[in-house]
C-alpha cells in the first residue's frame, strides 16, 4: 500500500503494539481452517475475515435450518435449506472481498482431514461432537498445526489453544481422554444464543495472536460461566499416556 493511501480496515491493527505492519502482513499471508460454521464458527469466521486473514477454508456438511438462526449470525431466513458453507462464504466475501474463501461441504475425515489441516497455518474447531474434535486433534498433532478449540452449551463455554509444538505441551486428548457427554450438541440441552458467539470471538482473538506472533499460554483451559458472568482458567497437563500425543 502506498504511504499516502487513506487508512483502511487494518488501521487499528497497524497502530497496535505487537501487531503493526509486520503482524498485519503475517495476518494477510495466513490461512485458517474452520471446522464447523455453526454458532462458534460464524463468530470466529466473521472476525478472521474482517481482520484480513488471507485465506479461509470453511468445512461443514450441514444445511441451514430455522433452529440455527438465533445464534448462527451469518444466516437469515432466506438461507434455510442452503449449505452453510455456501452462505457463509457469500457473507464473508461481503465482509472482506480481498480474502480467499474456499468451502468443503462434507465431513472431513481420515487422509482428507489431515491434508486439509496440513494445508493451513491454524485450525479453529467449533464443531459439536467429540468424534470430530478427536479426529481434528489427531490431524493437528500429526501435522504439527496449531489448534484453537472451543465449545458452548447452555450458559457455559470453554476455549483452549494447543500446539503447534506437541512435544512438551498437551493436546486436546490430554484434556478429554473420553467424550464428555455433558458437552455434546446443544439440540437437546439448549444454549443461550450469544454464548457460542463469545467463544467464537475469543477463538478469533487467539488465532490472530498466534498468526501475528504474539505469545499465548499453552496448557490452559478457559471456562466461561455466563450464569455467573465469570471466567476462570484451569491447567491442562500433558499426559504421557495420551492416546494421541503420548509416548507409545
Ligand atoms: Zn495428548
Amino acid at each position: 500500500m502506498p504511504d499516502d493511501a487513506p487508512p483502511g480496515r487494518d488501521a487499528r491493527h497497524l497502530a497496535l503494539p505487537g501487531i503493526g505492519a509486520a503482524g498485519q502482513q503475517r495476518i494477510a499471508a495466513a490461512s485458517a481452517l474452520l471446522i464447523g460454521v455453526g454458532g462458534i464458527g460464524c463468530a470466529a469466521a466473521s472476525y478472521l475475515a474482517s481482520s484480513g486473514v488471507g485465506r479461509l477454508v470453511l468445512s461443514d456438511f450441514d444445511t441451514v435450518d430455522a433452529t440455527n438462526l438465533g445464534r448462527q449470525t451469518l444466516y437469515g431466513p432466506g438461507d434455510i435449506g442452503r449449505r452453510k458453507v455456501d452462505v457463509a462464504a457469500e457473507r464473508l466475501e461481503q465482509i472482506n472481498p480481498d480474502i480467499d474463501i474456499s468451502c468443503v461441504a462434507e465431513r472431513l475425515t481420515g487422509d482428507a482431514l489431515e491434508a486439509a489441516v496440513a494445508d493451513v497455518d491454524i485450525v479453529l474447531d467449533g464443531c459439536d461432537n467429540f468424534a470430530t474434535r478427536f479426529a481434528v486433534n489427531e490431524a493437528c498433532v500429526a501435522t504439527g498445526t496449531c489448534l484453537v478449540s472451543g465449545a458452548a452449551i447452555r450458559l457455559e463455554g470453554q476455549l483452549a489453544v494447543f500446539g503447534p509444538d506437541f512435544s512438551t505441551a498437551p493436546c486436546y486428548r490430554c484434556l478429554y481422554e473420553e467424550a464428555d457427554e455433558s458437552l455434546e450438541n446443544c439440540a437437546g440441552n439448549g444454549v443461550l444464543a450469544p454464548v457460542p458467539g463469545v467463544i467464537g470471538t475469543m477463538m478469533a482473538v487467539e488465532a490472530l495472536k498466534f498468526i501475528a506472533g504474539l505469545p499465548s499460554p499453552r496448557g490452559r483451559l478457559l471456562l466461561y460461566d455466563a450464569a455467573d458472568a465469570a471466567f476462570r482458567s484451569v491447567g491442562v497437563s500433558k499426559k504421557n499416556h495420551c492416546p494421541t500425543c503420548g509416548q507409545h
